[in-house]
């Protein structure tokens, strides 16, 4: 198994750190470890024109998030609430736990 970016994850809270939308606080809502991406709640939401048809009768513009390249974004602590580093550390039955760096909590998920 390979993931460049192990360490975000789905429902994770996390902060944009470049771009038009820096400093934007959403949940992860998919992660695409293939391709480094991750789409995350009213991040790079984009409206897209549908046609009429199927479930949409009336056609119309739909808002949809875009995927951002996880690099842009930062995981933000659920104990201390600040964008941190995640380290990994290893518990005693030889799993990995994803900890906070500054403040040293283990993070959920
Ligand atoms: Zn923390």
């Amino acid at each position: 198994m390979h993931t460049k970016h192990p360490l975000i994850k789905k429902n994770d809270k996390v902060v944009v750190r470049t771009g038009k939308e820096k400093g934007k606080i959403g949940t992860v809502l998919r992660v695409d470890s293939e391709r480094g991406r991750a789409v995350v709640e009213k991040v790079n939401v984009v409206k897209r024109h549908t046609k009429p048809g199927g479930k949409n009768a009336q056609g119309g513009i739909v808002e949809k998030e875009a995927p951002v390249h996880i690099s842009n974004l930062m995981l933000v602590c659920t104990k201390c609430a600040e964008p941190s580093r995640l380290g990994k550390k290893r518990l005693e039955d030889g799993s990995s736990a994803r900890v906070c760096k500054k403040c040293g909590e283990f993070i959920d998920g």
